[in-house]
């Protein structure tokens, strides 16, 4: 099945206002590239002002909480996210699996309320190096999707982001990528059947300009989460062409 590519930046707690200007070029690029799904997600006080500057363009959350409001100090729920013009989310980042304690429950009810508010949500999964090192990450990984996975795969798509790549400019080898994806792809279809075979799996993790031509072309592989490079138009938007081209 072809799965068009999405190349999705995360910049975490970083942004202001004047960096709004590299979203724009971004969102140049994106339209420049039209074979490829291209988003952002920002910090959540920068949503409304980012789709005000590039509102044809994808703006997308870090987090969403699963209630849909309530007495939850600090959080943002999925109907928030929409009205301020997000169109997608990330849940269970690794940084909030482990910093917020986020629990493979709290992630799927995450995915269950960004999914039934009408946002893509984008499902993130990986595995520690002691984990890796011990030989155990496919099978971890694939519980973690299990255990993750909300009851509707339409707008889903998984990272696999494996954590001790993610800032760190370590990346598995292509053998490794495409072990987990393949292996992630078998678990998508258990759950879902032929929608399964739909759900698009990135791969995140130190992705950059320079390496994003041979990730993409792993089976399977059917975009990049991307940190670090995409803070700067220049550096992220090799990795959308790189995208356009396989
Ligand atoms: C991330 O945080 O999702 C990520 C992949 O970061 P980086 O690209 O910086 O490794």
């Amino acid at each position: 099945m072809t799965r068009r590519k999405l190349v999705a930046g995360n910049w975490k707690m970083h942004g202001l206002a004047a960096d709004l200007r590299e979203i724009e070029a971004i969102a140049a690029a994106a339209a420049q590239n039209p074979e490829v799904d291209v988003a952002m997600c920002v910090p959540a006080i920068l949503i409304e002002r980012a789709v005000r500057a590039v509102p044809r363009f994808a703006i997308g959350a870090q987090d969403v909480h699963h209630a849909e409001k309530g007495a939850h100090t600090g959080c943002t729920s999925a109907a928030m996210l929409v009205d301020a013009g997000a169109r997608l989310t990330i849940v269970g980042h690794s940084e909030r699996r482990e910093g917020q304690r986020e629990s493979d429950d709290e992630v799927r009810a995450k995915a269950t309320a960004g999914l039934a508010a009408g946002l893509d949500v984008i499902l993130c999964v990986g595995e520690s190096l002691p984990v890796r090192e011990a030989g155990d990450a496919v099978a971890t990984v694939a519980a973690q999707l299990d255990a993750s996975l909300p009851a509707n795969s339409e707008r889903l798509a998984i990272a696999y982001e494996p954590i001790w790549a993610i800032g760190t400019g370590k990346v598995p080898t292509v053998d490794d990528i495409a072990a987990m994806h393949s292996a992630l792809r078998s678990r998508l279809v258990a759950a879902f059947g032929a929608s399964g075979q739909a759900v698009r799996i990135l791969y995140g993790g130190s992705v950059k300009g320079s390496n994003a031509d041979e990730i993409f072309a792993v089976a399977d592989v059917d975009g990049a989460l991307v940190g670090g490079a995409s803070l700067a138009a220049a550096d992220f938007i090799p990795i959308i062409e790189a995208a356009a081209r396989g």
